[in-house]
This record gives structure tokens, C-alpha cells and sequence, in this order.
């Protein structure tokens, strides 16, 4: 029953004509062809199905709702709507040459006067050495100037400058195509084909508000550097604390998230859009860049090695871990402050540069490589033998983040369009062109720098080489000189015309979720977001609610009212109505926005307490099937009847004493296939779905996230959803989903240099062939790790390049091709392969690989290979590179300093904790599978401030705090202390503090009065209103709308707080930082001696 249709056999009809395009069927008697087996606005008579109001009467919230609190919040603040359609005044752009305009794609984000002025001098560009930061330990400041580095979060900020678009698979060679696969073809001649279509301006990023402002002197920056920003605007994601306390109003002024009038097209310098540009680009050079020699230029010479050596040593002789003691704790390796962003060019004097730590704050400019936001390695050298890569215990692997949100200060990424012949390929590998790619006899032929074939040169992009080696032009060609570009993408990309944006929400009205509040938030939410879904008549709009049976709505301007269309057959889903259920945005907005208000009110009194979830999603996904799409399900209960129901199999296992321990990770695994062969019939006709989980008991995660990961969508999980404090997190989170810069019916694919191949990818997508993974969605958030693999040796002193071609569709149609190259040195030295170590991306690499294993694998079992990890990475150093011998020490490279405190902290992590909740490890597993670096090392080693004494320091750069160490030692029962990892923030009120401060920041007088649900309120006192620049400053960077918590000792609050402290030693086992760091040292004895 729940076999997948066939391609292009839809069922109860048949097929439609070529040309036929479900979403503008205008004859209405199709109608009721379509509608045999449903049943129309007759409720009551439905069988299992409690009788209904008619769904349009007048809409009104109930005032006894059972979430008391939650009422439907206001229209957004007036100052969010209107989208300034040009960038804020400041001074035009200085010096602009006159084809700017054309040429760069994306004009300046908001609320950067002139991103092109803004660029520092190169002369003040920190050196290549700079780039990696390595000082010794030993000499750590005192833990109160310890700032985090992980803090320091790229700013979320800034825009994406360009959509997406995908080609067709056309050759194994190539991108290939992707794109809606081939039966589902109606789409039709509608759209216009990319070239021709609007520019559509990216959404922005939600923090668009915050202006970064560069530090008046660029110059030398540590790297590790933070803050150095001041939050000038609204945080996007703040929870404006205006008036309305229990719900948090949309941010004000936020331009970036508001859309551009109605059929406006985007001002030439919109922030986000991209030029409407046909031309190939021919870039004026870039002032004050030095071009880039890329090749004949020696390497520089290598940088001392360099390394941290912990003593007086521990355990020296195997002993116990008395000799723990001997550690001074002020000594052990732990994040360094930074309070400056960092400028960074990704090469310098034709080498590359190591990028600035993922969490550091910092501006890079593509003089040649990638930006590290778009592409980094774990290595930034390549071993040039596999013997060599296995010895240091390291892993070969890339991250890829091909939508990452640039820095407002970053030159937006160029459009390059070579018309109809599209961009220059090698024609052997396809590889696109690249600033590595070497042109020779007289500019007639090049030599791909991936497969190392001889390509001639097509005639109308012949140019002469200058005296240097390189083509005269290749300062003005971005697709020369730059590390990432744009393609326009011609048909030969493109399956079908580029879909329209298709935005379907489908929300549980099951029992629960009316009763806990969770419909009339998600309701709530979708009503504000409407405004913030991208303009123009190819915006399209679908809505359906489900309990027991699934219920569509004929959103057609010409009826008087929304049809109901109740679909009661859950076991064999069948093609709900083709037409109406899917309209232009611009044809119905007050038809949905009517609906929206009038759902929670329609189910109130529903008793239906099933949910069938899967057969809904399936039923969804037959209406947009022939578009794809952006499917957003909010959902409340485990999915009970119908088609992929599951059952609460977490009690189960529970009561079930005999699986023990050992069967309790295959919890984390889905329950069946079928929800997974769903996801890849979605995923093949390109419906990405993203999931919001508001419930209050178990939903089986792992089943359910299955849909999500294969389509490249995401799952958002509030537990235990709060009618009071969650509304604000859920609309925040779903604004940033459909305003964040993203496209659809992409395809990805990374090419190496020869020698070097991949091995694997990891992340949230579909593979239908081995080289490629299929897209329905990708967006800014997204990463895709993609492991290496050595296929021969590479030459000493060569480079290996990276290329990663994405191609998709923007949210405006547009089909392009972003192509993003990494070019770094190969060597036959270990000692550089630690001093080029990265250890964000090695970290990250190793905790989604760790993810991805945890479901198959007892968690001991992970806990151990974790370690090891670590420990065989500083067992070759030690053997291999360290030039201590004192055996007595645990030396450390100094680039890897870090990596035992992060493994501690992976250890203990959510993940990987035994006791955890089923659900909770597997939102952890699903979260990790695509979270971004700058992401991913906070939700592993969170960040923790203090509160108490906010208004008493002054004269910081940043308005957040240095962070503490994560010890109790740092946690004072008369302070008060944020915690937060990205996700969630936990604010731990001491049991003495003082009931004054205790009152200007929470308006309560003692610890007992401490709420279980709550909500951040701005109080008329200094210190309240650092609290809320605090938050709203971390939301801001961290893209993310922190859901808060207050902890306090003696409850399970403060149990939680307590187990983000990774340093401490936890009572049921977990060593202590200094113990861990004994632990490793002596297992690094051993091995050395053995
Ligand atoms: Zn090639």
C-alpha cells in the first residue's frame, strides 16, 4: 500500500497532458474529476472524523486556548516590513569603476555603506604566517581574559549573494544533471529560463541588521580573534522585549528579512540579488590586489615547528591518577581569546594561506583560494602519500559549507555568464575553470589542474599570455583570479525550466498539538512568515493539516472561501486534487492568511489523538510532485496510523531489561524503511522537508529524521514544547528557514587533483550514483563533509586542488553553478602536516563521523574510537616530531593544542551520553549530520559567561563576555551564568545571589521563584539591558535563536547545567580535563613503548 508511485504514473487519473501544469489548471470541472475520492467540505460525514466547523468562519483565536498565554501575536512591529530598496545611505560606494555595477553580481549587504571601499590595504592584511595561531600554552593568561574562542562566530550577517541552480546530469563527467528528474516535466514553458528571469534577491540573512564594522585599523590581528564587533542594529533573532512578553514579536527593522515590494526588481545593489547580467564578465581588477602568480613561485620557507608540552608531567610512570594533581589547571591548553576580526587573504605570495580558525571572527578576501566559509581542509597541505597521511593518524577531509553566509565586509561572490556555450570545461574531467588552470602556447591550450589534461582553448575565450606566464586578462576574469564564482548555468544545465519556489506547510491538528498550543503557534508563525516568503508570481503557496486523515484546502482566489478536501484514506495515499491546493502566493495570501487564524480554532475541540504523519507527508508530496518544493511540517505527536506509523518503542526498549545496553543505540536507527523509501521517492522529484517537532513526548527522531536528512532539509526539535516560551524560538527559526539565503534541485559534486579522490560524503542529501549527491534543498547552514582518499602519489612541492561544483536553482529561477576552488601545497613532511593541521574542520570531521556511527555502534564502543582518535594523532607527533625528549611531558602540536579538550568534551557529549533521552541523542546525531563548523564546535564545547556583573565591565569591544572555562570552579553560587551551544542557552542562577540583581534581571526576589518555562523580558535597569544585548548578540552570530532556560541548583535544571561542564569530573565516571589529559599521556607511553 504505501509502494511509491511511479514515476509519471499518477494514480486515480490519467497522466496529464505534456504541457499540463497542475498549479494553473483554470478549467474548473477538473476539479471534480480530481475529486472522486475526497470528500469536500462535508466534515462531519467523514467517517472517524469529529465534526468540524466550517473552516471560514470568522477566524478567532480562542480565548480559553489551552496555552493561555500564547495568543496570536500582533502583526510584526511596522518597521519590519518595508525592505529598504537601496542600500542604506552612507557614502556611495567610493571609486567604483563604472562597470561595477554589472559585473558584480550582489550588491552590498545591508547596512554596509560600501563593502567595496571597505576593503583594508593590503599592506595591513595579515602575513601568510600569521594565518595560524600558535602560541604556547604555558604562559595562559588568567581565566579571567580567557574569551572563548568560540566565540567568535562568523557573523551570521551576511548575505549570500547568489542563488543556486542546477544543471542536468548530462554526462558522467559532469555536474550532472540534477534537476527534477525526468518524468516530472509539467512545469512547463512557464518560467522563464534563468537567464531571462528577475534577480531575485537573495533573502538576506537574518542578522542583516548587524552591521559588523571593520576595526578602524586592519591591521595584524591575532588569529584567534573575537568580537571586535559591535552589535549596531537589532539582532534579527532578538526576542523584542516590546510589550508583548510571551511571544516574541518579529525583530524591527530588519530590512534583510522583509521582501522587496511587489514587483520590484532588486536595486542594482541590493544586497542579496544578483545582477541581471549577460555579459561575461570582464571584472575591472581589483584595487590594491596584488594578481596572484599562481604558478613558478617557490614555496615559503616552513614555519618552525612548533609545539605546547605540558609539565610538570602526570603519570609519568604509569602511576595513578594521583599525579594528576600535579597539573596546574591555569596551564592546560584551552581556547585563546580574540577580541578582533581578522582579515585574511586566502593566498599570499602565490601560496595559500591556512585559514583563520572557524570560530574566529574574520573577513577574508579571495585572492585565488576559497574562502575557509565555503571550503576547508583538515590539512592545509596535502600528504603526497597515503603512508605518509596514515602515520600522522590525521584524516584527509574537506568541509563544504557552498552557500555559507560571507562576512557584510566580504566582496560578494561574482556572476560570470558565458552565454550560450556555458563556462569553460576541461573536457575530460569537467572540471570548470579555475584560477589554477595553466594556460600555455600563447594562451591556445590549458592545462587542467585536476586531471592534468591539455584542453584547446575554445576561440572566443583565447588571450594572450603576458610575460609572467599568465593570460594578460586574468586579473578581470573572476573565473581567474577568484576562488569562488558563479556560473550562469545554460540549458544544457537545466532538465526542465528552473521550478518555481514552492512553500508547503502541513501542521498536526491532532489533539495534542491543539491542546499544548503547539497548532496555534505554528499557525501563528506560518501567518507572519508569509511576508518574508520571496515576492513575485513564482512564489507558490500549499497548506494542509492532518490528524487521523489528512486535510487539503483549495486556496483558489475565486471561490468565496478555502475548500476543505479531506483525504481519509491514510494507508494508500492517494494524488490529493492536482489543482488549487498549490497557488501563487500573490492569488491567495489573504485566503491563507484567514485559514491560518481560523486552523486552531476549526480543530479545538478535535478528540482525535492519532497522527498520521507519514501518510500526510506522502499526500503533500503527490501535490507537489510535479514542482518540488519546500515542504514544512510541523508536527507534535509520534506519527501513530497510516503509512509509516511507528510505535513508542523508546518505553519499549526501556521496559525491555533484556536488550540491555548494547541494543539501546539501535534505538537511534530508524524503526523501518519505509519513511526512508519515501524520502527518496521526495528527494527524486526534488520536495525538500524540514520538520518541526513541538511535542512533549517521545516522537521517534530517528524514524522521522530520515525524511529531513535524505531530502536536504533540517529537523527542529522543541522539548518540552512550551506554549509560552517557544512560539518566539519556532517563528524566529522558521523565518530564518525560508528567508536564509538557499536553492533548490541542486546537485554537488567535488573533484580532486589526480591522486587524490573522494571517498565519501557525509550530510543531509540523496545519492543516486556515487559521485554526486542530489539536493531538493541547500542552503547557507548546510555542510557537507566529504572524506579523501589517495588513489597515487602526489609530487612534493605541486598542489593538489579541490573544486566543488553546486548547481541549483534560486528561490528566483535562476539556474546556477557556484564553483569553489581550493589549491593548497603538497609535502612529503610530516612535521607540516601538524603545523598545518586544522583543527576546527579535523574536529568537526571527527564528531560527524562519530554521529554517524553512534547509531550502529554502543556507545562505549564510539566513546573509545574517539579517543583514540586523539590519541594517535599525539602519539605520532610525539614520536615523529616533537623535538622535547623529555618523556615526562605530553606534548602537544601546537595547532592540535585544543583537540584533547574537545574530545573530552565529545565524550560527554549529548550524543554519546548513555543516560540521554532516545529523542534528544538522535535530534543530537541529526543536528550534527549537517551543522556548519562555526556550529559544531560550540554545541560540543559550549560557551559560558558570566551574568551577574555584566554592568559592571565597561569599554569592551564586544558586548558578550570572555567565556569562563567550563569547570564549576568558575561557577559562583552568588553569580549568575549563560551557558549556551548554538541551540540552547541555560542560565544558571546561583542559590545566594543577591535578590536585587535577582530582580533587575528576571523581576523575581528569591532563587524559589525561578519559572520552569521562560521568557527573556527587558527590565528599566542597566543590567537587563546588557542581558538582552548579550542574547541577542550571540542569536545574531550564531544564526540561531537561542531557546533559554533558567537552572538553579538541587533540580534536574541544574543537573543539565552541571553536564555541560566538561571539565569537571562527573560522579558516574567521566574523567576531569586534567585526568583526561593524564589519561592520554600515559596511553601515549605506553604505545611508545611498546
Ligand atoms: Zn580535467
Amino acid at each position: 500500500m504505501a509502494a511509491p508511485v511511479p514515476p509519471g504514473a499518477p494514480r486515480q487519473q490519467p497522466p496529464p497532458p505534456p504541457n499540463y501544469n497542475p498549479n494553473y489548471q483554470q478549467n474548473p470541472s477538473s476539479l471534480s474529476d480530481n475529486l472522486q475520492n475526497l470528500n469536500l467540505n462535508r466534515p462531519p460525514s467523514m467517517p472517524n472524523s469529529a465534526p468540524r466547523p466550517s473552516p471560514f468562519q470568522p477566524p478567532h483565536f480562542p480565548s480559553s486556548a489551552p496555552s493561555p498565554s500564547f495568543s496570536r501575536p500582533g502583526p510584526p512591529p511596522p518597521g519590519a516590513f518595508p525592505r529598504p530598496s537601496v542600500p542604506p545611505s552612507g557614502s556611495p560606494p567610493p571609486a567604483l569603476p563604472p562597470n561595477v555595477g554589472t559585473v558584480r553580481p550582489t550588491g552590498p549587504p545591508f547596512s554596509q555603506p560600501s563593502p567595496f571601499g571597505s576593503r583594508p590595504p593590503p599592506a595591513s592584511l595579515p602575513s601568510a604566517g600569521s594565518g595560524v595561531v600558535m602560541g604556547p600554552s604555558s604562559g595562559a593568561p588568567s581565566f579571567g581574559s580567557l574569551a572563548p574562542r568560540l566565540g567568535a562566530h562568523p557573523s551570521p550577517i551576511a548575505s549570500s549573494t547568489t542563488p543556486s541552480s542546477v544543471p542536468p546530469s548530462v554526462s558522467s563527467g559532469g555536474l550532472v544533471s540534477n534537476g527534477p528528474h525526468a518524468p516530472p516535466f509539467h512545469g512547463g514553458p512557464r518560467f522563464p529560463p534563468s537567464g531571462a528571469a528577475p534577480q531575485p534577491p537573495l533573502m538576506g540573512p537574518p542578522t542583516a541588521g548587524a552591521a559588523r564594522v571593520l576595526p578602524q585599523a586592519p591591521s595584524m590581528r591575532p588569529l584567534m580573534g573575537s568580537s571586535g564587533i559591535s552589535a549596531q542594529q537589532r539582532s534579527p533573532f532578538s526576542a523584542a522585549p516590546q510589550g508583548a512578553p510571551s511571544y516574541s514579536a518579529p525583530p524591527q527593522g530588519m530590512p534583510s528579512f522583509s521582501p522587496p515590494p511587489q514587483g520590484m526588481s532588486p536595486p542594482a545593489g541590493f544586497p542579496f540579488g544578483q545582477q541581471t547580467q549577460t555579459q561575461p564578465v570582464a571584472p575591472p581588477p581589483i584595487p590594491g590586489s596584488a594578481p596572484p602568480t599562481m604558478f613558478g613561485m617557490p614555496p615559503p620557507p616552513p614555519l618552525p615547528n612548533q609545539m605546547t608540552a605540558i609539565s610538570p608531567v602526570v603519570g609519568q610512570t604509569g602511576g595513578s591518577l594521583a599525579g594528576s594533581s600535579k597539573i596546574d589547571p591555569n596551564q592546560i591548553p584551552r581556547p585563546i581569546p580574540g577580541s578582533s576580526v581578522i582579515l585574511h587573504d586566502t593566498r599570499q605570495g602565490n601560496q595559500a594561506n591556512p585559514p583563520p580558525p572557524a570560530t574566529s571572527d574574520y573577513i577574508a578576501r579571495d585572492t585565488g583560494n576559497c574562502s575557509p566559509r565555503y571550503m576547508r581542509c583538515t590539512i592545509n597541505q596535502v600528504p603526497c602519500t597515503v603512508d605518509l597521511l596514515t602515520t600522522s593518524g590525521m584524516q584527509l577531509a574537506l568541509l563544504v559549507q557552498p552557500l555559507a553566509l560571507p562576512h557584510p565586509s566580504e566582496e560578494p561572490i561574482q556572476l560570470v555568464d558565458f552565454g550560450e556555450s556555458g563556462p569553460v570545461r576541461c573536457s575530460r574531467c569537467k572540471g570548470y575553470i579555475n584560477p589554477f588552470m595553466k594556460f600555455i602556447d600563447q594562451g591556445r591550450r590549458f592545462i587542467c589542474n585536476l586531471c592534468g589534461f591539455t584542453d584547446e582553448t575554445p576561440r572566443d575565450y583565447h588571450c594572450n599570455l603576458g610575460p609572467d606566464g599568465r593570460r594578460r586578462d586574468a586579473d578581470e576574469r573572476p573565473e581567474l583570479c577568484r576562488g569562488t564564482v558563479e556560473f550562469v548555468a545554460t540549458k544544457e544545465y537545466m532538465v526542465r525550466d528552473p521550478m518555481p519556489a514552492v512553500y508547503f506547510f502541513l501542521i498536526d491538528v491532532s489533539m495534542n498539538a491543539i491542546q499544548t498550543g503547539a497548532t496555534a503557534a505554528a499557525c501563528s508563525s506560518i501567518n507572519q512568515v508569509i511576508a518574508d516568503l520571496p515576492e513575485g508570481p513564482r512564489t507558490m503557496v500549499g497548506i494542509a493539516t492532518f490528524d487521523s486523515t489528512i486535510h487539503f484546502y483549495n486556496l483558489k482566489r475565486a471561490l468565496q472561501q478555502p475548500l476543505m478536501l479531506i483525504v481519509p484514506d491514510i494507508q494508500d495515499v492517494y494524488t490529493p486534487l492536482q489543482t488549487d491546493v498549490i497557488v501563487p502566493l500573490s492569488e491567495c495570501r489573504q485566503h491563507l492568511e484567514l485559514l491560518l487564524e481560523s486552523i486552531p480554532t476549526m480543530f479545538q475541540n478535535s478528540r482525535t489523538a492519532e497522527s498520521a504523519f507519514g501518510a500526510a507527508v506522502k499526500a503533500v508530496f503527490l501535490a507537489m510532485k510535479s514542482t518540488g518544493g519546500k515542504l514544512l511540517v510541523f508536527q507534535s505527536v509520534l506519527p501513530s496510523v497510516g503509512i509509516g506509523a511507528l510505535s513508542a518503542r523508546e518505553a519499549e526498549g526501556r521496559s525491555n531489561v533484556s536488550s540491555g545496553e548494547k541494543e539501546a543505540h539501535k534505538l537511534l536507527q530508524p524503526a523501518d524503511k519505509t519513511l526512508k523509501e519515501m524520502a527518496i521517492e521526495f528527494a527524486e522529484y526534488q520536495v525538500c522537508v524540514d520538520v518541526f517537532i513541538t511535542t512533549q513526548t517521545y516522537a521517534d527522531i530517528a524514524s522521522i529524521s530520515v525524511i529531513p536528512k535524505t531530502t536536504g532539509g533540517q529537523v527542529y526539535y522543541y522539548y518540552p514544547f512550551s506554549a509560552l516560551s517557544d512560539p518566539a524560538k519556532l517563528y524566529n527559526d522558521l523565518r530564518w528557514n525560508v528567508t536564509r539565503p538557499q536553492g533548490f534541485e541542486a546537485v554537488m559534486r567535488v573533484r580532486c587533483s589526480q591522486g587524490i579522490q573522494v571517498q565519501q560524503y557525509y550530510g543531509n542529501f540523496c545519492k543516486r550514483i556515487p559521485t554526486d549527491v542530489d539536493l531538493p534543498g541547500i542552503d547557507c547552514d548546510k555542510t557537507i563533509m566529504v572524506t579523501l582518499k589517495h588513489d597515487d602519489k602526489l609530487q612534493d612541492g605541486s598542489e593538489c586542488a579541490f573544486q566543488c561544483a553546486l548547481l541549483y536553482t534560486t528561490v528566483y529561477g535562476q539556474r546556477r553553478i557556484r564553483v569553489t576552488t581550493l589549491s593548497l601545497p603538497c609535502t612529503n613532511n610530516l612535521s607540516n602536516l601538524f603545523r598545518m593541521a586544522d583543527l576546527d574542520t579535523q574536529f568537526v570531521c571527527f564528531l560527524k563521523q562519530a554521529a554517524n556511527e553512534i547509531p550502529s555502534t554502543p556507545p562505549l564502543n564510539v566513546r573509545e574510537q574517539v579517543t583514540n582518535f586523539c590519541i594517535n594523532i599525539l602519539l605520532s607527533y610525539r614520536k615523529f616530531c616533537a623535538t622535547v625528549s623529555s618523556s615526562g611531558q605530553l606534548i602537544l602540536p601546537e595547532a592540535l593544542k585544543l583537540l584533547p579538550l574537545y574530545t573530552l568534551a565529545l565524550v560527554k557529549s549529548t550524543g554519546l551520553r548513555i543516560d540521554g533521552r532516545i529523542d534528544d541523542r538522535s535530534f543530537w546525531i541529526t543536528y550534527v549530520s549537517s551543522v556548519s563548523t562555526p556550529l559544531a564546535i560550540p554545541l560540543v564545547h559550549p560557551r559560558m559567561i558570566a551574568l551577574h556583573d555584566l554592568d559592571t565591565k565597561e569599554g569592551n569591544e564586544s558586548p558578550i563576555p570572555p567565556a569562563l572555562p567550563l569547570s564549576s570552579e568558575h561557577v559562583s553560587d552568588d553569580g549568575i551564568y549563560l551557558l549556551e551551544n548554538g541551540q540552547e542557552g541555560l542560565i544558571y542562577v546561583g542559590s545566594s545571589v543577591d535578590s536585587k540583581i535577582l530582580h533587575q534581571l528576571f523581576g523575581i526576589l528569591s532563587v524559589d521563584e525561578i519559572p520552569t518555562q521562560f521568557v527573556l523580558q527587558q527590565y528599566e535597569n542597566p543590567l537587563s539591558k546588557k542581558l538582552n544585548d548579550v542574547i541577542n548578540e550571540i542569536r545574531r552570530r550564531r544564526c540561531s535563536y537561542l531557546r533559554l532556560k533558567l537552572c538553579k541548583r538541587g533540580d534536574q535544571s541544574g543537573l543539565s547545567f552541571f553536564s555541560y561542564l566538561i571539565e569537571d569530573k562527573v560522579p558516574t565516571g567521566g574523567l576531569s580535563y586534567v585526568e583526561f589529559l593524564v589519561h592520554v599521556h600515559r596511553q601515549i607511553q605506553m604505545k611508545m613503548s611498546s
